[in-house]
């Protein structure tokens, strides 16, 4: 089994997905603008300061009961996950193989020589909502340490896809799990399961995909549906999960 996640599955951990509107000051921002090298040449302080501040809202989170779900299922089978996220709630629940497509908030690099620092800690007593903070320099190079995430117009990281691709062509279900499908080439991961042979099952409030015989939709909450569905495939049964599928 495979398990493909975006924002919306921790959305109920209380992380906002990309397409909720911004609150506060950062609402006078547009997202889709800071999350370019572009914009980390012209106001780099901007920049990690909003990656510090979303870095704060993550490390305040708790993984759902959607991300536990997950990680229990993976002592009884083999279980991928491969995530757009870049917060570590997937991780924090228990799962162990964990692809993450679009980087990770955990791990800044230089922008000016790509290396990652080795023995990083976030110093971040300041990472409230709007502030500009200088970001660190890189101890070898002293250029800017930049997030070590996927920003719009940059490639995938390429080991991590071709491993995603891997597991994807290889599983016999996929479970899409709170994403709109509109970020490539990410989006394209239902697509090469369904053309590898295997059933996919999407997650979402929201009917995302239109149902075939071997593509369903179901429609609501991460949190509900996933410990439901799981649940009925071997997961012990426990509060959490002994509730009907809706
Ligand atoms: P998206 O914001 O485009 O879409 C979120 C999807 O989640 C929507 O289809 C929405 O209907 C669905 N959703 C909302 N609440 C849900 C719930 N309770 N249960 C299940 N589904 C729910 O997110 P995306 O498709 O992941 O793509 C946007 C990009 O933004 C990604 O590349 C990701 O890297 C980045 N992002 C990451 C985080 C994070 O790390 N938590 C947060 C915001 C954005
Ligand atoms: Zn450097």
């Amino acid at each position: 089994m495979v398990f493909f996640s975006g924002a919306g599955i921790s959305a109920e951990s209380g992380i906002p997905t990309f397409r909720d509107p911004l609150t506060g000051l950062w609402a006078l921002q547009d997202p889709e603008k800071l999350e370019t090298a572009n914009a980390f040449r012209e106001d780099a302080a901007l920049v990690w300061g909003w990656y510090l501040w979303r870095r704060a809202q993550v490390s305040r989170a708790l993984p759902n009961a959607a991300h536990q779900a997950i990680a229990q299922l993976a002592g009884t089978r083999e279980v991928i996950v491969i995530t757009q996220n870049i917060d570590d709630l997937h991780e924090r629940a228990g799962s162990e193989q964990v692809i993450h497509l679009h980087g990770s908030l955990a791990q800044p690099k230089c922008f000016a020589c790509h290396r990652t620092p080795t023995a990083f800690s976030f110093e971040e007593p300041n990472a409230r909502e709007g502030l500009r903070i200088e970001p660190p320099r890189c101890p070898r190079c002293n250029g800017k340490l930049r997030p070590g995430v996927v920003w719009f117009g940059e490639q995938l990281p390429a080991a991590e896809w071709k491993r995603a691709v891997l597991a994807v062509k290889d599983c016999d279900v996929l479970l899409s799990i709170g994403t709109s499908g509109v970020v490539f080439p990410a989006a394209e991961i239902p697509t090469i399961a369904l053309r590898a042979g295997a059933y996919v099952v999407h997650i979402n409030p929201v009917q995302v995909a239109h149902p075939s015989n071997r593509e369903l939709c179901l429609v609501g909450r991460a949190t509900e549906i996933v410990p439901a569905l799981l649940s009925l495939i071997g997961l012990p049964i426990d509060d959490r999960v002994e509730r009907p599928v809706p």
